[in-house]
This record gives C-alpha cells, structure tokens and sequence, in this order.
C-alpha cells in the first residue's frame, strides 16, 4: 500500500545515508564520536523535574489540558516575553502553547498555506519549513543564506513575482545551522518588508535563550511593525535541555495565533497540563539556566574551534544556538568531508547540505559533547591528513 503522494513526494533524507553508515561502524565496534544531534548532552535542571512529579500527581492535572495551553502557562510565557524582550502581549489572544516548535511551524504552515502561495524558506534551514510548506501544497521559494551576507537573506534578490505571490517567510535566529544572529537594522528591514508585501513573518525563535552575548538576545517581535506580521514560536527544548518533554510556546499577532489555535483544537489535545507547570518553574529561573548553560557552550566552542584548526579545519564563531559550523577543504563536498571525518577518524557530524544547497562546503558540528571528548577528538583527527 503507497503512502499518500505528499508523503512520496519529501525530498531524500540525506541523513538516512549517515545513519547507515555510523550503523556500519558501530557493528564493527568503532569508537565513534557524536556531533552529529543538536540534543544536548545535559540534563534538564532537578527543580524542573521535581515540579513535574509533584504536578504529574495531581489528578487535575491529569486530564484533557486546554487545547491553547493554560493560563498559568500562557500568563507566565507573555511574563517571559515582557521582562526578556519587553513585549507587551495579552495572554488570552497572542499567546498558545505547543507540543515543541517543531510541531508548532509544521502545523502553522497548515493553518495558513495553500495551493497557489509560496512560502520563503531560508537556505540552509531546519527541513520542517520546507517540508511542511510542501505538505499544505503551498511552493517553497529558497532564500540563500550566503557568508557573505553574514548568513541574512537578501531580501533585494527576491524576486517581484514570487514576493507579490509570498504569503509567508520563515526566519530563524539565533541560526541553525550558522550559528548566526540577526542585528535589530537587519531585523527591522525583514518586518518593513512583510508589512509592505502582506507577508506573514514567522519567527522560529527555539535557540532565542542561546546567546554568546546578552545584546544578542532579541525578539522579533520587540520590532516596530511585527504587532501586524509577526508570529514567534518559542522552545524550552534547549534552553532548558528539555528535549524530550516536547514543551513549546507561540505568541505574536492574534488573528494568527486563532487560526492556527483553530487547526490545532481538530488536530492535538494540548500540552500535559503537568508538563506546563515544570515549564512555568523553569521559567522562574531563566536567568541562572541561560547563563550557565551558555558558559559551558561558550568553553566547547572555543575548545572545539581551536582543535578543529589544529586540523587544519577552518570554523565559524557562532553568536548563538549550540552549533559550530566548519568549512569543507578546498574541492570536498559537505557529504565527502562528513563521510572522510566519520570514516577515517570516527568523528559523527552533520554536511549542511542535509539543510539546503546553500549549505554545500560546511558540515555542522553539535556543541553537545562534554570538554573531554572534545580534547579526545583531537587525536582522532590527526587521521584525517587534511593539514
Ligand atoms: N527549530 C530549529 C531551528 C531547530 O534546530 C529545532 C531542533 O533542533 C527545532 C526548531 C525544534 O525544536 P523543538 O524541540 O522545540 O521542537
């Protein structure tokens, strides 16, 4: 039996190739070492977890949560939102929980696109927005993000006709797989841009905790203008290595917050009420949980980047998320260079090309190993021979 065709229809998962082949070597007994999964290594704070039992044992929290989180959840999120960005949002039309980001931007595509729109998708990006454009029978229309446009799009290289047939555009910083950030004058020509086109500017703002400097940390929405185009989705997947609990948030403009709520109330049924409230306490402690956690980023990248160049492997100094991104050596493809570094050394990373055709002469490396792997992968690489 044939799933149906948009199913069929998904690009190839390049990453597929990679699993079979670290599979391969893990039969053999390699020793590998992963920087392939943006999951970190860390666990998620105690005083987040122990709320979770305590709430998880209330029988009030064990039934049917509201389809667009609760209350406390959403009261605490535009709290959030206020005192890190000082965005005045209502927590009763411009905010809704999701089960992750990822499912939040895949079911907003849903809500919003159809046959006959394009959807701007960055090139390289997180696969979600393509796909999920795709899925809605919407066109995906790819905006390069080049080195040197420090990884923005350029919004000039749009062409008319396929701007004045936009109806959404997906922007992503803190960057995965770059590592960049948006300045406020790059950010402000994105929304004057949506505004003059009608454009919906969806924000994935998942690594916006993970900054390497606190002037760095932005919201769109704290942009004049984004109050008519802007819809952000927020993640605690990272911020508070909670990958697994699949805790989210959206907020921005309400007629865009409703019609996706809208799509949700027939799809989902909500986020585990318990689930909310650990996410409520977390985001109490923001502050100390962004900073430590950012220190430990902090030393793996500069750790990582200076035994990468040892090897004679040239890297990006990220501004944000938890991704070192390397260049390829002269005349190796990110799929050549990704293969070499796992086969000859036993080194797990992601080619940036699993993330678009811009993303062709990078491969990705996860900041999700601790300082003494990282040292280890040092000795591994004297295997490559690149230098
Ligand atoms: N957005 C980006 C850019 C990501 O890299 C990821 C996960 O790696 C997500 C969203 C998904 O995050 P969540 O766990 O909130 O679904």
């Amino acid at each position: 039996m044939k799933p149906a065709k948009r199913v069929l229809e998904l690009p190839p998962y390049i990453f597929k190739e990679i699993d079979n082949r670290k599979n391969a070597l893990k039969q053999r007994g390699v020793a590998l070492l992963n920087f392939g999964i943006g999951d970190p290594d860390l666990p998620t704070p105690d005083f987040v977890v122990e709320e979770l039992c305590k709430q998880a044992s209330k029988s009030e929290n064990q039934k049917y949560p509201s389809y667009n989180g609760s209350d406390v959840f959403r009261e605490a999120v535009c709290k959030y939102m206020l005192a890190r960005f000082g965005v005045k949002l209502d927590s009763v039309s411009q905010a809704a929980s999701v089960i992750g980001t990822k499912e939040g931007l895949a079911h907003f595509s849903w809500a919003f696109l159809e046959e006959g729109d394009i959807a701007l998708v960055p090139d390289p990006s997180f696969p979600v927005y393509a796909n999920s454009v795709r899925f809605s029978g919407a066109e995906v229309y790819y905006m390069p993000l080049l080195e040197s446009n420090n990884f923005v799009p350029d919004l000039n290289a749009i062409p008319d006709e396929i701007a004045v047939r936009a109806k959404v555009m997906f922007v992503n910083y803190p960057n995965n797989p770059t590592g960049a950030v948006a300045t406020k004058e790059q950010m402000q020509k994105i929304v004057d841009w949506a505004n003059a086109r009608d454009v919906i500017l969806v924000s994935d703002a998942a690594y916006a905790e993970l900054v390497y400097n606190k002037d760095d940390r932005r919201s769109f929405l704290s942009i004049p203008g984004s109050e008519k185009c802007v819809v952000e989705f927020h993640s605690f997947s990272k911020t508070f290595n909670m990958t697994g609990w699949r805790l989210g948030f959206v907020v921005g403009n309400p007629d865009l917050i409703g019609g996706f709520v809208k799509l949700k109330t027939n799809i989902d049924s909500g986020v585990f009420d318990a689930i909310q409230l650990a996410g409520v306490k977390a985001l109490e402690y923001l502050s100390v949980c962004a900073d430590e956690l950012m220190s430990v980023y902090r030393e793996r990248k500069n750790l990582l980047s200076s035994v990468l160049k040892e090897a004679g492997i040239d890297s990006f100094d990220p501004s944000g998320a938890f991704y070192l991104m390397a260049r390829c050596p002269k005349g190796v493809t990110a799929m050549q260079f990704t293969i070499d570094l796992m086969e000859k050394c036993g080194v797990i990373t992601t080619p940036c090309t699993g993330f678009g055709k811009s993303g062709e002469g990078y491969i990705r490396f996860a900041l999700t190993q601790p300082l003494d792997v990282i040292e280890r992968l040092r000795e591994h690489l004297v295997k490559l021979g690149y230098k």
